[in-house]
């Protein structure tokens, strides 16, 4: 008995009519990083539980509700990387990277995260990450944001840039205080999530996007406004840079990143394109985790965005797939014309021309329907009167316009006309 087994749920299969899209992704990204001096770096998808218990917090929902996490066979305590920078900045210690100074790294791969599924929100899901290490100046925030903007305009897409300054230890914990008593003074009109995170992480009430805790949020202290001296220069100068760089930006009071460690720059990229899951990338400054991780004291700043959030915006602005597609389809007329296609394509591949051919060979109108299939440019039927002749004829796909070609002179013809 056959059994029908189907993917796991939010988790999905990119198929060969869709994966030019991603191929167009990531070119790009290599380009732009790379343009920008950002090296990229590879690490595995399981890592240590221990590793985003400590670098992405336990108090957060990634680590404690949506994490994949499984005892490997009995030993050590695994998880599957929910995100990119943990285990980045693991490999940095590990390979003890920082003696090298600065490093500009990225990544590019699978995440996981156990949430519900909906448009634009999946289990599994591809990141593109950028990690600048060892600068705490405020140059490389707009550098990288900056890149970040290059890449979005370089694919067409548009975004909003949010962005703010979340403090640092100097000066939030004075903040917080603040904050702590506004929201348990207006407990009664916040939901059960923000009178919850009240207490343990108040920054992220800031973050709720319920509409009735709205008005309260709306007039609580602002951040910005209680910033030390060294926070708020950092903050005008990144604002100074990208205004240098010709990069828009809106600042974002509300715009958080829940964590300890963050400190200063938050930033945020965000389409309409996307509905309820409207961001396409988010990064900020962590100058703290490094050290967290057991490394040297190490700012650092990064962002990760979701590729599959950006097909999504390609899709919606109506952006023909890219695909690959064979220049010439060789169509075989007789059992000479069948053992000749295998030759000549073989010689054609060598020439670097992309060729494809029905193997099951048989009869002409399915071979051109297949060629049509495909999307060859042009055709060729081959059979013992083309080979005697040592010619055939080129058939243009598009206009039918048929050229005749000496079989010696194809790749040539074909590889000069790309
Ligand atoms: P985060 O690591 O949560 O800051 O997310 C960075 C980016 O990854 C977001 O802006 C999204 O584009 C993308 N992302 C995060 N979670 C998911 C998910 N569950 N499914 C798809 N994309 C996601």
């Amino acid at each position: 008995m056959s059994v029908k087994i189907s993917g796991v749920k939010g988790m999905n299969d990119v198929l060969p009519a869709q994966v030019g899209r991603w191929h167009e992704l990531e070119a790009v990204a290599r380009e732009v990083f790379a343009l920008y001096g950002y090296r990229e770096v590879r690490t595995p998808v399981v890592e240590p539980h221990a590793l985003f218990a400590r670098g992405v917090g336990e108090a957060t929902d990634i680590v404690s509700k949506e994490m994949y996490v499984f005892e490997d066979k009995g030993e050590d305590r695994l998880a599957l990387r929910p995100e990119g920078t943990a285990g980045t900045v693991r490999a940095f210690i590990e390979h003890g990277a920082y003696v090298e100074g600065p490093q500009k790294w990225f990544y590019m791969g699978p995440m996981f995260r156990r949430e519900r599924p909906q448009k634009g929100r999946y289990r599994q899901f591809h990141q593109i990450g950028c990690e600048a290490f060892g600068v705490a100046e405020p140059a490389i925030d707009a550098e990288q944001i900056a890149m970040l903007d290059d890449y979005l305009s370089r694919l067409g897409v548009k975004a909003t840039l949010k962005l703010n300054s979340v403090g640092d230890p100097a000066c939030r914990p004075a903040y917080l205080d603040l904050l702590r008593g506004y929201l348990s003074a207006h407990a009664a009109a916040l939901c059960g999530d923000c009178r919850e995170r009240t207490q343990k992480n108040p920054l992220r009430v800031l973050d709720c996007k319920v509409p009735t805790c709205q008005p309260v949020l709306e007039r609580a202290p602002r951040l910005a406004e209680h910033l030390c001296q060294g926070c708020r220069d950092h903050f005008e100068a990144v604002q100074a840079g990208l205004g240098a760089l010709g990069v828009a930006f809106t600042v974002e009071p509300r715009l958080v990143r829940g964590l300890d460690y963050y400190v200063r720059t938050a930033y945020e990229f965000t389409s309409d394109a996307l509905g309820a899951q409207s961001a396409v990338a988010g990064g900020g400054r962590y100058d703290g985790l490094v050290e967290t991780l057991g490394g040297p004291p190490t700012p650092g700043i990064g962002f990760a965005l979701g590729a599959e959030r950006l097909t999504l915006i390609l899709e919606a602005m109506g952006r023909p797939v890219p695909a690959a597609r064979p220049e010439v389809f060789l169509i075989s007329a007789d059992a000479p014309g069948a053992v000749a296609v295998l030759g000549l394509a073989a010689t054609l591949r060598r020439a670097g021309v992309a060729c494809d051919l029905d193997a099951r060979g048989g009869k002409f109108a399915r071979q051109i329907r297949q060629a049509e299939r495909v999307g060859a440019r042009f055709a060729l039927v081959l059979g013992g009167q083309e080979l005697a002749a040592g010619e055939a004829k080129l058939r243009d796909m598009a206009t039918r316009a048929e050229t005749p070609v000496k079989l010696a002179d194809l790749a040539a013809v074909l590889s000069k006309g790309r």
